[in-house]
């Protein structure tokens, strides 16, 4: 019998994937599972559609189409003030998690350290640990999640060579502010260590909230690795096309594990997705407003079910802490909601390498209207006829 390399061996399905499972079993509302209904942009689509009948259909260039790293330096100019050479600091990638992974394989090694911030997406943990580094954690804590500058101090340390950060932050949708980069960047004041910065929901903002991005702050921007997410950006989650940017020096670090992890991105959709950065301003304007009032919309609804929803400036969740119910085991909650209420949720355990917060249950709002006040029925007379505990 082969063995199996252990990292991957004793890991379980995703809590996504396990979810979503559970949710087709129970023919429950699926609100686990961060995707929308929205079926994105369709001149964006449709671009797609004849770049894969009249386009190349060959290998793109390794780094990513030229009109591609164009669009998105001039998008990120736009929106985020940012100076980009498209030349030298941007490269396409599969998606945000293929970004993360080569940007772990290319900065990490046997023996280093990373620091990352709990809540952590689940795909962080499993590939720092293929490559050989050890995590250091700073927990952030429900309702406000924020950074605290001696907590992210007393992570590092002399192997620190990555940390890892998510803004605006899977699973809680906090949206750290420039006010909150400044103490990351003080705290990494002096040290080398490199700053992955998972930027996927830097489109998914409410309330004339604007991201500021990590490339954007004195201090970090040199050693910041910036991730986004086309699928993010135009509600599209299966496109898989991420962008990378990064000074030209780290990025080319990184382009030589991208090169050996997918190399390439189908040429058809980069294509698209460059025609969206170009044309779709207005349309993720839109966007971030529809999100907002389905936000809205849900939040009013945990609350006439008894649930106390926690504040959310961004990405496609809202949360809520069954503390006040005296519920102590989310894990265990979103099991009976699926089978019980028919509405997946996703327990914030699973986002805690210790299941230090053990609370809070996520709900995804991206959802049709419809489907969202069918949730609430269930959920309202789920709490209607039990106690939660
Ligand atoms: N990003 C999605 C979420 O947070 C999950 C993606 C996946 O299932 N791998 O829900």
């Amino acid at each position: 019998m082969p063995r199996p390399n252990s990292v991957y061996a004793s890991l379980p399905v995703t809590v996504f994937e396990r979810m979503s499972r559970l949710a087709r079993d129970h023919h429950a509302v699926n609100l686990g599972q961060g995707f929308p209904d929205d079926p994105g942009p369709e001149p964006i689509r449709r671009r797609a559609a004849e770049a894969v009948l009249d386009g190349w259909n060959q290998y793109p260039p390794m780094m990513g189409l030229a009109e591609l790293r164009s669009a998105a330096a001039a998008h990120y100019g736009r929106w985020q003030s940012l100076t980009l050479d498209p030349e030298s600091d941007v490269m396409v990638t599969s998606g945000a998690t293929e970004a993360i992974a080569a940007a772990l394989f290319a900065l990490v090694e046997p023996g280093d350290e990373v620091v990352l911030f709990e809540p952590i997406y689940d795909a962080y943990l499993p590939l720092l640990r293929r490559a050989g580094a050890t995590p250091r954690f700073v927990k952030l804590n429900p309702p406000e999640w924020r950074l605290d500058e001696a907590a992210i101090r007393a992570a590092l340390g002399p192997r620190t060579k990555a940390v890892l950060f998510n803004n605006p932050l899977n699973p809680s949708g906090t949206v750290f502010g420039r006010d909150d980069l400044e103490t990351l960047a003080r705290a990494l004041a002096g040290t080398d260590a490199a700053l992955i910065s998972d930027e996927v929901w830097e489109h998914v903002v409410f309330d004339g909230r604007e991201h500021v991005s990590a490339l954007a702050v004195p201090g970090l921007a040199e050693r910041t690795v910036k991730i986004g997410s086309a699928g993010k950006m135009f509600c599209m989650t299966g496109w898989k096309v991420g962008l990378v940017c990064a000074p030209a020096e780290l990025l080319a670090v990184v382009a030589k594990a991208h090169q050996f992890l997918t190399f390439t991105t189908p040429p058809n959709l980069q294509a698209a997705v460059a025609f969206g950065l170009d044309t779709q301003d207005d349309w993720i304007r839109a966007m971030r407003a529809r999100l907002a009032t389905k936000r809205d919309r849900f939040s009013t609804s945990l609350r006439e079910a008894g649930f106390a929803p926690l504040p959310s400036g961004g990405t496609y969740f809202v949360n809520v802490d069954l503390a006040p119910l005296g519920v102590s085991d989310d894990a265990a909650f979103c099991e009976r909601l699926v089978r019980k209420a028919g509405v997946a949720a996703i327990p914030v355990s699973a986002f805690y390498a210790d299941d230090h917060v053990r609370t809070v249950v996520r709900f995804c709002f991206a959802k049709e209207d419809e489907t969202l006040d069918e949730a609430a029925r269930r959920l309202k007379a789920f709490m209607a006829r039990t106690i939660p505990a």
